[in-house]
Parts: structure tokens; sequence; C-alpha cells
């Protein structure tokens, strides 16, 4: 019986749909290692239901950690077929954020597609790897009712995104967030028919919600998953030799990463003949990389979508045309979604008229419910009962009904497409003996970030500042992920500071060039 209230989620309806019409057709793959849909559906099924049996009313979400494993898969569905969220966390997180995630959300249980043994070092907590996972799927029946599985405003996921206190904080997407983001995105560039049984790229690893993208939009439509691993990403021969194989279709990445790939002659039309569609989102698109792939792949549709992973991926999107790329104007980011609107505000939260640039804020039914176990933090971006809304804290403006990003407005910024709060940094450098204030900031070329620079005092000027700086940049790699460790650490005797006592970043910015 459905719950209620509460409708069960297309999404769900659509694999098991598949499962049972075509359940030999491959769900996903990543090297040698694939899923059909029937397995998918079955062992999710199973593990769900050894889930319900061990844990009954105890509805804490549930870490999901690993990389490109179509396990990983397994263990999402079977966490929210059992009604719970999960959490998802890739293996390039250091140690000790994975931990303080499994603090916060206080999983009663981890799944682990990781071999390494790490996660089970970490905790008390009781781990299900591959060998338990295999034993629950032989062991157990599928017995989990389908209104047990998450619903309505049920959050289905939670994405920890940096924060700018130095811990990250948890985006909570609801099952409505997702079927709202799904009805859209299914119908994106192609519909959702002839989206069936296409091949979808899944770059991004899983903690990055542009892989929600991907990873639901190909599950919803019958879909294959082409997972490439950060191994093969880093080996751009093995990457061009997998892609040429894959009989992509949809192709779903940061733009920095289509650049990485445009470095390669057989990044082409001609090697990749069945791709349809570039589906870019996370960062600024440039005329310059649009117009290097119109000249590769003439034919295939380029779009431009934006958002937040407070907005469940992206609320906004736009084809780039022709004519976009050659008028050397920046890309629009393009018009809402289903059920979403976009109004650009001033600072007292007024919506000011088309043309006038302000903060783009989301209200729809993609906003999300809050971040995890943070109403402090919530409060003071989330509004709105009814209609949610989400002050982004981007500024922009709309123009002949196209929204266009201009920069961010506070300290957060993107780097190769990751999302980084430069007070994060800045907390996790205080953090380390000796350091009494610390700034961040990214050091530009041409407009684009080349690397960021940490500047610290208290330790005024060390005799050896490589091996100091080396030292330091060594105790942040301890506790956050590689890209957000500076390059380069500069030691001042005092922090430059403006007039109304706040850091002097610009005073800064010039010493760097
Ligand atoms: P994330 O939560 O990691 O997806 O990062 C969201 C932020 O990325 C947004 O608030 C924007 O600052 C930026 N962003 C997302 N999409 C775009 C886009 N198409 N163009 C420029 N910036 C974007």
């Amino acid at each position: 019986m459905v719950r209620k209230g509460k409708s069960r989620m297309i999404l769900l309806d659509h694999i098991a749909r598949t499962a049972a019409e075509d359940g030999c057709r491959t769900a996903a793959v990543s090297g040698s290692e694939s899923i059909t849909y029937s397995e998918l559906w079955e062992r999710s099924g199973r593990i769900a239901s050894w889930l319900e049996s061990m844990l009954g009313d105890d509805k804490r979400p549930l870490v999901v950690y690993g990389h490109k494993d179509p396990d990983m898969l397994v263990y999402f569905l079977a966490c929210v077929r059992s009604g719970r969220a999960y959490c998802p966390v890739d293996v390039s997180v250091p140690v000790k954020r994975v931990s303080d995630i499994i603090e916060k959300s206080e999983c009663p249980i981890i799944f682990s597609a990781d071999g390494s043994g790490i996660i089970g070092e970490l905790h008390d907590r009781a781990v299900v790897g591959k060998t338990e996972a295999e034993a629950i799927c032989r062991d157990m029946e599928t017995c989990i009712p389908a209104d047990r599985a998450v619903s309505g405003d049920d959050t289905f996921y939670i994405i920890f995104t940096s924060g700018s206190t130095g811990l990250p904080k948890g985006v909570k997407i609801s099952a409505d967030n997702l079927e709202n983001f799904l009805a859209w995105s299914s119908c994106l560039g192609d519909s959702e028919e002839e989206k069936e049984g296409g091949v979808f790229l899944n770059q991004a690893p899983f903690s990055f919600d542009l892989s929600v993208m991907d990873l639901y939009t190909s599950l919803y439509c019958g879909g294959t998953l082409f997972m490439t691993d950060k191994k093969t990403q880093q080996d751009m021969a093995a990457l061009m030799e997998a892609l040429q194989d894959s009989g992509l279709k949809y192709w779903v990445s940061t733009p920095s990463f289509a650049a990485l790939c445009c470095s390669e002659p057989d990044f082409s039309i001609e090697k990749m003949p069945d791709i349809k569609m570039f589906f870019f989102c996370g960062e600024t698109l440039t005329n310059s990389v649009a117009g290097r792939l119109r000249d590769r792949f003439p034919e295939t549709k380029i779009i431009n979508a934006y958002g937040p992973t407070e907005t469940t991926v992206a609320v906004t999107a736009v084809e780039i045309t022709d004519w976009m790329i050659k008028s050397k104007n920046a890309l629009p980011v393009g018009t809402p979604g289903k059920n979403t609107r976009i109004e650009i505000r001033d600072g007292d939260g007024v919506s000011l008229p088309d043309d006038r640039h302000g903060e783009i804020t989301i209200l729809g039914g993609n906003v999300s419910t809050g971040y995890f176990r943070d109403k402090h933090q919530s409060q003071k971006v989330f509004f709105g009962d009814g209609v949610r809304g989400y002050r982004t804290g981007d500024e922009g403006f709309i123009k002949n009904g196209q929204l266009n990003f201009c920069g961010r407005m506070d300290l957060q910024i993107k780097y190769h497409g990751y999302r980084i709060e430069l007070g994060d940094i800045e907390n996790n450098l205080i953090q380390i003996p000796g350091i009494k204030a610390a700034a961040v900031l990214p050091k530009l070329r041409n407009g684009s970030i080349k690397n960021l620079v940490g500047f610290v005092t208290g330790m005024g000027c060390p005799d050896d500042s490589f091996a100091e700086g080396s030292r330091i940049r060594a105790g942040l790699r301890e506790k956050l992920p590689d890209y957000m460790v500076p390059r380069k650490i500069i030691f001042l005797e005092d922090m430059p500071i403006t007039d109304n006592g706040k850091i002097d970043r610009k005073a800064l910015g010039r010493m760097i060039g």
C-alpha cells in the first residue's frame, strides 16, 4: 500500500519496469565490471530487506563509500528502497573528512565498495563490504514492501560540500526534489524515449552532485551508465580508447574536463560517432571551450546548465548555438526548468527587473529541504514553506529571458570544477600549530584560476620557508582533498587589514600579481 499523501517515486518504478521487461540490459559498466537492470533491482531489494530487518525504525542515513564501482548503485538503491537516505563519499576524500562525515551523519552502517579496508579502521560501525554484501544477497529474499521506499519530502541523498567553517555541510535532497529534476533532465536535449537505451558518461565522483545528472537520468530512461574511474581519467590515451569503444551518446561533465579532452586529437566525432549531446554544469563554460567542441563535434548539442547542489544539480539550461559562440559574449546559462522560478534580488531581497545585476535566487521544486542537522546555516540561505527558495550567493542578471552568471558574491570559488569555500581551507590552516592567521587566494591567469596561494602569520619568516611550506601543506593534505591544498604558502609578519578590520584581500592579491 502506498503511504497516504505520498506518491511512489517514478524513478524507482521506471527501474523496476526496465528490470522486469528487459532485465539483461546493462545498467552500469565500469572497466571490466558491469551490472544488469535485473541484478541491480534484485540485489538492492535483498540488501534493502536486510537493512529493514537489522535497523527497523532507525532511519538514520547511511554512508556509501567507494569510487566507480557498479556496487555503489546497488547500495544507493538499497538505502532508498528501505526508506533511508544515503550519503555518497568518494575514495578521494581524505580520511579525516570521511571521519567527520561519518560522525555527523551518525550512520549505523557503512557500505563500502572499496577494498582498501580504510573505512573499517575509522570507526566501530558495521561495515558492509563486497563479501558481506554477497552473503546478504545469497541468504536474503527480497521482502521489502514497495511503500517502504523514500518518497515525498523524505531525504533521498545527502551530499557534503565544502563549508566555510572548515567542516563539510550536508545538503539534503528529497525524493520530490529529485523527481522534479528528473522530469526535466529526462527531456533535456532529447526526449525521454530517445534517451532510452542511451549510454551516459559518468565522469564526476558520486560525492559531486553533477553525477546525479548522469546516474539517475540514465536509470530513469533505461540507459547505461558508463563510468570512468580516476586512474583512467588521468591517462588521456586510455580514456580516449575507452570512450571510443563505449557507444557514448550523452556526455556529462564539467567544462574543465571537456577542455582537458580537447587536447587529444582522438576526441572527435570520427572516433565517437554516437555522441548526441554534451551536458555541462558546475562552472563557467567559455566561448573558447564551446568553440573547440563545435569544431570537433559539428552536429552535437551543447547544453550549458547552471545550479548549486542545494537545488538538485541544475535549474536552468540552454542549448549553445553557433551564433552565441561566435558573438564572443559570455555564454548564458539558460531558462528555468520544471517548477522553477529564478529571481534576481537586491541586498534587501527585492526582486529586480531584467538587465539589473543582483543575487540569483532560486525558487521551486528543486530547492533542498535544508542542510543536514544545521538549522543555523539553513536559515541563512533557505526560505519559504510552500514554495521553497534558496539564496545562491551567485551574482547574475536576466536578459532576453536568459539567466547570465557573473561570479560569486563571497569567498566561494570553483577550481577545476570543484566547489571550494576559501574559509574552509583557512579554518584548517589556523588549526596547524604555530599559525595565527591565514588567508587563501586564487592566483589568476587570463581570468582563470591557475592555483591557490595560502598566506599565514605567526611563524615569522622561517629560515627554510620551502620546507616549512611543505610541512604545512602535508598537514592540510591529511584533512582536505588535494585540490584544496594551496600550491604555495607565503609567510607574513602581519596580515594586511582594511579600514573596517577585514583581511585586505586586494593587498594580498597584489603580492601574487
Ligand atoms: P556545486 O554545488 O558544486 O554544483 O557548485 C555550485 C556553484 O557552481 C554555483 O553556485 C555557481 O557558483 C557555480 N556554477 C554552477 N553552474 C555554473 C555555470 N553553468 N556557469 C558558471 N558557474 C556555475
